[in-house]
């Protein structure tokens, strides 16, 4: 429902969180956490309400990073529990993803992953992109292009957000039918699905079109379309009062 992505010089769970806080209003069920530290990916994530995380989090404290995500969700495939709250993860830990929409073949690509021997741990249609996402990764090695080559593989709305531990200052999003937009800070950037999320720290937005994947870098943004070639952006100053 509410997606939030950050890579900058501040804690990613305070601006993930504060995000997500400023999406609340949209209603959500089940709300998730992931931060890139130490070389690797820490997440957390509960049903119900932020302040359950928040619980979560202060019982279990995540690792400090500067690179994290975050999700409320609203469930479709499967119900409101912890295990089917995002992010999701793949077998290894190392990549995550949020989503937010509906991957309308999922039921085929869990097949296909579970018999290459993917174990998956909750209802959602969302867990195969993380899968999916690892092994093109393994072959690839690249997060941008494992999100596009994974997205040409969906279909449905989404808006998906994404995390590798081997790629400690990068978050990459993609969205076919489903709202993303970009906030470029001063050696920061910012994701949402809402300029709500960032409009605190920057009003300097780029809404991203159809079939786009955007990576995220402390220093910039490059935007393609599902197949790599440069894309199209709207870019645009946000001046309404938050
Ligand atoms: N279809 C996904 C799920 O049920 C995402 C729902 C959402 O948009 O929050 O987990």
């Amino acid at each position: 429902c509410g997606i939030v992505g950050y890579v900058g010089g501040q804690s990613a769970l305070d601006v993930v969180l504060a995000g997500l806080k400023r999406l609340e209003y949209r209603g959500y069920d089940s709300a998730g956490v992931a931060v890139l530290a130490d070389g690797g990916l820490a997440a957390a994530k509960k049903a119900g309400k932020l302040a359950n995380l928040e619980k979560e989090l202060a019982d279990r404290p995540l690792p400090a990073g500067s690179t994290g995500i975050g999700h409320t969700r609203w469930a479709t495939h499967g119900g409101p529990t912890d295990e089917n709250a995002h992010p999701h993860l793949d077998n290894a830990g190392r990549v995550c993803v949020v989503h937010n929409g509906i991957i309308e073949n999922f039921a085929a690509l869990r097949a296909e992953l579970t018999d290459r021997g993917h174990e998956l741990a909750s209802e959602t249609d969302t867990e195969v992109v993380a899968h999916l996402l690892a092994e093109a990764y393994s072959s690839c090695g690249e997060l941008a292009e494992a999100m596009r080559q994974v997205c040409r593989r969906l279909e449905g709305a989404f808006t998906l957000v994404a995390v590798h531990a081997d790629e400690p200052d990068v978050v990459v999003g993609a969205r076919r039918n489903s709202p993303l937009v970009v906030g470029v800070g001063d050696g920061e950037a910012f994701l949402a699905s809402d300029v709500a999320a960032f409009i605190a720290h920057t009003r300097e937005a780029i809404e991203l079109g159809q079939d786009q994947v955007v990576e995220l870098r402390r220093d910039g943004v490059t935007v393609t379309d599902f197949d790599g070639a440069p894309a199209q952006v709207r870019e645009y100053h946000v001046d309404w009062d938050a």
